[in-house]
């Protein structure tokens, strides 16, 4: 694992999808260090002198892979202070400083999975969905929730790994229904389950064929909320804890 490194970084794009939820593109000034599917970063939006403390910051998920050694992504919703602060102060040609990698929430692709994303927990799967190949055997699950279709992210990456990839299933929950959506899902050569409302087990237990298989292990990420619950619900249907993994945001 590769040792954290502080890199200022220009944004280079910034994606409004709606909802105060956002993608950032950031240009680093050096090679991104090697990081795994999942880790994450520290952002901040003040000034950083190298030979000071490290200021106030938040911690993203890296949304981009890691085979992009010039690019990093990261995805955030606004919920609080900081990023009400990140959404009124980052332009395109801002600076800000990053600091990576962190944590060991990765996903190995080793044996069967289910991921479970909530609104930006998403970014902590986009890369290890990004590499997934029809040769693919390890069966692998994205449930994956938001409130309307228009704020699943990486819709379009995502669609394509299901296309391609036959060992890859699809689960999407929207809290809101959106005209055309289901109808532009119907037509796909591969199928999602759509479902309304919050991410749940109720519609998908007892686990179908097509969900997940009795050795898959669960991983979650998105707002604590979120985690708590579905964990409870998984621990309470008799997944072994060993089998739930969490991305503990705060
Ligand atoms: C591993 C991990 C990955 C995450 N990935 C994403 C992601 O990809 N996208 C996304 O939108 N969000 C992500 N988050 C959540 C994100 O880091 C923020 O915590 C969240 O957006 C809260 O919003 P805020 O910072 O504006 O809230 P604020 O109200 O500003 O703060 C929320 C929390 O941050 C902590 N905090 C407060 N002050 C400070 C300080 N001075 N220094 C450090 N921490 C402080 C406190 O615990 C506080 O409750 C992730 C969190 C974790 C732990």
């Amino acid at each position: 694992m590769s040792m954290p490194r502080k890199i200022r970084c220009t944004v280079a794009a910034i994606a409004d999808h709606g909802g105060r939820v956002y993608t950032v593109d950031l240009t680093p000034t050096s090679a991104v260090p090697a990081f795994r599917p999942g880790q994450f970063l520290h952002l901040t939006v003040d000034e950083y002198d190298p030979s000071g403390f490290w200021p106030e910051s938040r911690v993203f998920s890296i949304a981009s892979s890691p085979r992009e050694r010039n690019r990093l992504r990261i995805c955030y919703a606004v919920k609080g202070r900081y990023t009400t602060r990140m959404e009124q102060t980052l332009k395109v040609g801002s600076e800000v400083w990053v600091k990576l990698p962190y944590g060991d929430f990765v996903i190995d692709g080793a044996g069967d999975a289910v991921l479970i994303a909530g609104g930006t927990g998403i970014s902590a799967f986009t890369a290890f969905l990004e590499a997934l190949s029809p040769e693919t055997t390890s069966k692998v699950t994205l449930v994956y929730g938001a409130r309307t279709p228009a704020l699943l992210l990486f819709q379009e990456m995502i669609l394509d790994r299901l296309a391609r990839v036959p060992a890859f299933d699809l689960v999407l929950f929207t809290e809101v229904a959106a005209a055309g959506f289901s109808q532009r899902m119907a037509g796909l050569p591969r199928v999602p389950h759509c479902l309304a409302g919050r991410i749940a087990l109720e519609p998908l237990w007892p686990p179908a064929s097509d969900f997940c298989t009795p050795n898959s292990v669960f991983h979650l990420s998105g707002p604590p909320v979120m985690l708590k619950s579905l964990t409870t619900d998984l621990l309470a249907r008799g997944i072994e804890p060993g089998r739930v993994r969490t991305d503990a945001w705060e």
